[in-house]
């Protein structure tokens, strides 16, 4: 006898499900070859029910890149119509997701991890391309959206309710149950990355998305689009938009999306969290900002700290949201350490990001620029300059490495987000008072301790108020483990098993007993 698995019929949840466009244009690709020699099918539409279609306002977007300041290609930009008929085809694909059989969602997501690991050089290239980080940290954020993926389609069908122990005349038991149409809202630091975070569980828990990338960086969420049919995915349950601020307020406002996860600025949170209390009071995620500490005590190992240092700052141009913008380093070993932090720094190259010799390439766009070098001249009114202050000479968005010694806490530039290739250095003398100073600041995402004492690392790792605390680490994030900040760095965590949570509703179930006939029990 064949025993057969109980599943959903391929053929039956590859169709549309009743989500009709009324009026729309598909809107080909193009082709493109990336400055390092790749020629590849660009989509340049909006990713709805499955299709590449126009904005039905028939407006377009330049995407530039910020390492050229030269243009790469113009996109159809969403508005609020084209959201209305992505949750409209998200919301018809939602209960077909939910039923699809556990193995076959999970082959689904892996499908999905194997086609970005065939067209790995492509999506790292026009990261590249259109982020202006390095072709060496695009194929690590790359490798690292693959592995994410993979670790999501494992927890299909294995984030459990409970059989509960009430009483004797009931069964208990709790659900976890899909919550339905899931915006999404990214940044552009890892555009690709931060796309992977929010769908791979989101998909895994079996809810349908509409996902919108940010205005400078929209190209690989595209390109990730065009492999969900050969993926499997359903016809309306991933559903992705281009377009600047607008569409993400209007994915924050709508009333049939049922819970947004958001990372960006602390300021564009804001209004994110006030648009739901305005509208559904759809559940609310946020990856805010931050300003985190990395502190080295005396006693670190010291080249390890220097390297720690360099990396917790100027690893992706230093638009990381936990990036360790503030150095508190030990009073005894201060001038040291800065002396071989200069010269370290000072050997780095910056430039081409396509150039393998590139520590880091561009800022992403003119905006961000503009900002990073408003706050260095502004930080050379509160410290000193140990070394960078200026940008680049020539086109693209390049800013010096920069650092600033002297600074105190309450310095502007060590309180808030700048977002670029800036340190700013600070001086302590004990434990507790680097504590203090750590914690004072309105953000809380992560911290770093340097220090060879397992006594101290544990003291100041318990009473940092961060979402991660590094030990003689930076920077080093991993999908395993939760990520997200205390206090004005965010609400709820992603990754690891705890990001599950924010993708289920719990439903308790009570089956009391039927008080005549069969069902009485004796
Ligand atoms: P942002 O300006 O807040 O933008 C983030 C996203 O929100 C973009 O897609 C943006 O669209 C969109 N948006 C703009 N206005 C909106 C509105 N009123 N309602 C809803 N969405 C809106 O942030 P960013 O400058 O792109 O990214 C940098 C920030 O992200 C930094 O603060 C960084 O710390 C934070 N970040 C946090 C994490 C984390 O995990 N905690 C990770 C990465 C980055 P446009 O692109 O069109 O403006
Ligand atoms: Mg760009």
């Amino acid at each position: 006898m064949v025993f057969k698995f109980p599943r959903v019929a391929s053929p039956i949840f590859r169709r549309s499900f009743g989500f009709t466009r009324a009026v729309y244009k598909l809107q080909p690709s193009k082709k493109l070859t990336t400055p390092n020699g790749i020629t590849y099918e660009q989509p340049t539409g909006l990713f709805i029910n499955g299709e590449f279609v126009a904005a039905r306002s028939g407006k377009e977007f330049e995407v530039i890149s910020p390492s050229t300041e030269k243009k790469i290609v113009d996109l159809a930009e969403a508005g609020k119509e084209d959201i209305d008929d992505a949750v409209a085809a998200a919301k018809a694909a939602t209960l077909a997701w939910e039923h699809v059989s556990v193995d076959e969602r999970a082959g689904i997501i892996r499908n999905i991890a194997a086609l970005i690991e065939k067209h790995k050089d492509t999506f790292a290239a026009v990261e590249t391309w259109d982020n202006g980080k390095t072709l060496g940290m695009s194929s690590g954020d790359v490798e690292g959206v693959i592995g994410c993926f993979k670790y999501y389609a494992g927890f299909v069908g294995k984030h459990f309710g409970k059989v509960v122990d009430v009483d004797v005349d009931s069964f208990n038991y709790t659900r976890r149950e899909p919550v339905g149409v899931c915006g999404m809202v990214i940044p552009w630091n890892f555009p690709l990355m931060m796309l992977a975070w929010k769908i791979a569980p989101a998909l895994a828990c079996g809810n349908t998305v509409i996902l919108k990338s940010a205005e400078s960086t929209p190209l690989t969420a595209l390109l990730f689009a065009s492999l969900m049919n050969e993926a499997g995915i359903p016809k309306g349950v991933v559903n992705i938009v281009s377009g600047a601020g607008e569409p993400g307020g209007y994915i924050s406002a709508h009333p049939e999306i049922n819970k947004v996860a958001f990372t960006g600025s602390t300021a564009t949170g804001r209004k994110v969290l006030e648009a739901s209390a305005k509208s559904n009071l759809k559940k609310v995620t946020l990856e805010l900002g931050g300003k985190s500490p990395n502190i080295v005590f005396d006693d670190a190992d010291f080249e390890q700290a220097i390297e720690s240092v360099l990396i917790g700052i100027f690893y992706n141009q230093g638009e990381v949201c936990c990036a360790g913008t503030r150095l508190f380093v030990q009073a005894g070993i201060k001038e040291k350490f800065l002396e071989a932090l200069k010269s370290r720094v000072d050997n780095i190259t910056i430039g081409d990001p396509f150039d393998p010799n590139s520590f880091y390439g561009a800022q992403t766009n003119r905006q961000q620029f503009d900002k990073v070098m408003e706050y260095i001249d502004e930080g050379k009114n509160e410290a000193h300059i140990l070394t960078g202050g200026h940008r680049r000479d020539g086109d693209g968005f390049f800013v010096q490495p920069t650092i600033f010694y002297d600074v105190k806490n309450n310095h502007k530039i060590a309180q808030e987000e700048i977002f670029g290739p800036v340190l700013a250095a600070i001086t302590f003398n004990d434990v507790d008072e680097v504590i203090k100073m750590a914690n004072d600041t309105p953000y809380g995402l992560a911290a770093g301790v340097h220090t060879t004492n397992l006594n101290r690392a544990l003291y100041v790792a318990n009473h940092l108020k961060a979402g991660t605390v590094w030990v003689n680490c930076y920077n080093v994030i991993s999908h395993h483990m939760p990520f997200g900040g205390y206090k004005e760095s965010g609400h709820g965590r992603e990754l690891g098993a705890e990001v599950l949570n924010n993708y289920t509703e719990v439903k308790a179930v009570r089956i009391g007993q039927i008080s005549s006939g069969i069902g009485v029990h004796k």
